[in-house]
């Protein structure tokens, strides 16, 4: 059985997909905003672009379907609808494991800190509720706090500046590819938690360290080491 590297401090924790069984809301609410805006899209594609700020993924399909260039307030403005699609349709989902996940990580020592590329006010404001106790505001990074979303390393180096720790001692959880890549640029152990449609590979191709099907499983996994 694959182990944890020594020294860990810390977990960088993403937010959709991993704490919420939130992506097939982002995913419907997605499609029907650039259906509204006269793009037509496969909703399974915005798994693709997971992680991603808002923005940046209103900015490059725009740019990709349309061939329109947008200012930031604009990308803001139309990220502001796919907020309220999203809070229509998302009836909140805890993942099933992340509560067990949080848990196991605290029994081994380790500190927890969110790194979201999510600016989606109401999950943010629910993940004290949900989780209390684990992610304290100075322990927060969200949509709202970089520059750079992932892919880019920025948002898990921020993340590891609120840890305190390098990036030796910090391992990244993730579910979507762009957010491995993100999470491996950063330096950090990265592990995968595949719940949602992407196959395997694609997690094994940006090179992450672990994986596991659901977050069940890694929480069963961490409880054993
Ligand atoms: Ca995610």
């Amino acid at each position: 059985m694959e182990k944890l590297p020594q020294g860990i401090k810390a977990a960088l924790i993403d937010m959709d997909g991993v704490l919420y069984d939130s992506m097939p809301f982002h995913a419907r609410a997605w499609h029907q905003l650039f259906t509204e805006l006269g793009v037509k899209s496969n909703p399974d594609e915005y798994y693709l672009y997971e992680g991603m700020t808002g923005a940046d993924t209103i900015g490059m399909i725009l740019k990709r379907e349309l061939n329109q260039d947008t200012t930031l307030e604009e990308r803001k403005e139309i990220y502001a609808r796919k907020s309220d699609l999203f809070k229509d349709f998302g009836e909140k989902r805890l993942m099933p494991g992340a509560a067990e996940m949080l848990a196991a990580l605290k029994s081994l020592g380790l500190s927890t800190v969110l790194v979201t590329g999510s600016a989606q006010g109401n999950l943010l404001d629910s993940v004290n509720i949900d989780y209390p106790g684990y992610f304290p505001k100075e322990r927060m990074v969200t949509g709202n706090d970089v520059n750079k979303g992932k892919p880019h390393p920025e948002p898990y180096l921020r993340g590891l500046e609120k840890a305190g720790v390098k990036a030796s001692q910090a391992i990244v959880v993730e579910n979507a590819p762009l957010g491995v890549r993100a999470g491996k640029a950063a330096g950090c152990f990265t592990i995968a938690v595949t719940t949602g449609p992407i196959p395997r590979e694609v997690f094994e191709k940006e090179g992450a360290d672990l994986i596991f099907p659901d977050m069940i499983s890694f929480a069963r996994w961490l409880e054993n080491i």
